[in-house]
């Protein structure tokens, strides 16, 4: 089965180049299921004691269990640029030092010369549709359907934060609920958005079975305020927080039982992960990082690694899968799986993983940097990860620089306990080096979350 999809993928990619407009029927089709600071520790099959997932866990035991799977960023707005560009948030201006994520207040967003996963997948004449949150720039320039979406409804930015307000003694959370460009409800009632989205992504499955589509189904929750529908209502015996994980396991198993439905399981590959850690400083309405340090926000390997299942039946195997992988490398795995080149005008930081998921080789990738901002705070190469600049994630202003840096064996100790930089100097000159040539790769852009309307301050 793995060889007959690896000749599949050979005959697409061939076809694309020979026979443009022919031989696409068995291009597969995408789904990614994009939970917001869901933590590393936070679903079943990732050790949570109290979160009953057994839909992505059924994923995780028939699909790719991924142990090393990172984000472009710790937070929103960068780590979803990186996931939709394939390329680090530092090369679209996507990042910044000290307005870490897109507000309602921003006027810029992903630049227009930026290609993102539905651009590049609708040169094979996939449809593509954004359910759920955007976050990479809310005017009508930036919102997914000038970025190469067919369909969007959804969140234009976070749910909480800056969209707070008093009105007549009560909180509430301005943020519309969009469809295209469309306001259709303001403030949206947060509490039926997993169900709604669900239903819009069903939906969307449902009309397109006979197309080739792409599906990024990104939640609004986990995130804080956390909401959650009638029927999730004290399920979980986590409290609020697993009530909320536990709608969107249940999200899942919809989606499934659709494509089971609709016999199109064995043509699509279904991707589970999270854009960051999860937010500690919520405290109880925060997730857990499991066995990691850090969290949304830092450079520890909390904020950064996710939990990510990939289910294709019929083409994965089941299998626990150590190797590196991040969210940027969906955008070249995706092109190769679908036969489409990659772009050759603009550097790249993904790698194709699609050996890994056919089961005929490693992960092409050795390497993982941690930016904060503009900045990298630390890079992983191999088992090793050097700690170069370390800073809590919110509130303290404890940035500190490290010479030489931290160093974790990442293999030996996943928590990051055991500094070990005396140990291994040679080690450290080699992720210097790494450093070094990474910068040279990188060329100023206009910063696009600097872009930001004056806000004047009530007092
Ligand atoms: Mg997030």
């Amino acid at each position: 089965m793995v060889m007959s999809r690896l000749i599949i993928v050979l005959v697409n990619f061939l076809s694309t180049i020979l026979l443009p407009g022919k031989g696409k029927s068995d291009l597969p089709n995408f789904v990614i299921i994009f939970c917001d600071d869901l933590g590393y520790g936070d679903i079943g099959v990732y050790g949570h004691p109290t979160i009953r997932t057994p839909n992505v866990d059924r994923l995780a035991f028939e699909g790719q269990k991924w142990t090393s799977f990172y984000n472009a960023a710790s937070v929103s707005t960068p780590s979803r640029a990186g996931l939709l560009t394939g390329r680090l948030p530092v090369r679209s201006g996507m990042c910044n030092d000290t307005i870490r994520v897109s507000t309602p207040n921003s006027l810029g967003g992903l630049p227009q010369s930026e290609i993102t996963i539905a651009e590049q997948l609708s040169k094979a004449g996939y449809i593509s549709a954004c359910i759920g949150k955007w976050h990479v720039g809310h005017l009508p320039q930036f919102l997914p359907l000038n970025n190469g979406f067919d369909y969007f409804e959804g969140l234009p930015y976070a749910n909480g934060g800056m969209t707070r307000k008093v009105v007549n003694g009560k909180v509430i959370f301005d943020i519309p609920l969009m469809r295209g460009n469309e306001e259709i409800e303001r403030p949206v009632d947060q509490s039926t958005l997993t169900k709604r989205y669900t239903e819009a992504a069903l939906k969307f499955i449902e009309q397109n079975a006979g197309n080739h589509f792409f599906l990024y189904l990104a939640h609004t929750m986990p995130h804080v305020p956390l909401s959650r529908s009638h029927d999730f209502v004290d399920v979980s015996l986590r409290g609020l927080y697993g009530d909320v994980v536990e709608e969107i396991d249940w999200s899942v198993g919809e989606i499934i039982k659709k494509l089971k439905d609709l016999g199109i399981e064995k043509n699509t590959l279904v991707v589970f992960t999270s854009d960051n850690g999860p937010w500690l400083t919520q405290k109880l309405n925060g997730g857990s990082s499991g066995i990691l340090s850090g969290e949304k926000g830092d450079t520890y390997e909390g904020g950064f690694r996710v939990p990510a299942v990939f289910w294709w039946p019929g083409t994965i195997e089941p299998d626990v899968i150590m190797d590196a992988g991040t969210t940027m490398d969906l955008f070249p795995t995706f092109s190769v799986l679908a036969g489409i080149p990659m772009p050759k005008d603009r550097i790249y930081d993904g790698y194709d993983l699609s050996k890994v998921i056919c089961g005929t080789g490693k992960s092409g990738r050795d390497i993982v940097y941690y930016y904060r901002g503009t900045r990298v705070f630390a890079i992983r190469k191999g088992a090793y990860k050097a700690h170069f600049v370390t800073k809590s994630a919110y509130g303290r202003d404890d940035e500190k620089k490290h010479d030489p840096p931290l160093l974790f064996n990442l293999e030996t100790d996943p928590s990051e306990k055991y500094d070990i930089a005396s140990q291994h100097p040679d080690v450290i000159e080699d992720i210097e080096k790494v450093l070094e040539d990474h910068l040279k790769t990188l060329t100023p852009v206009e910063n696009q979350l600097a872009k930001t309307q004056r806000v004047s301050i009530v007092r």
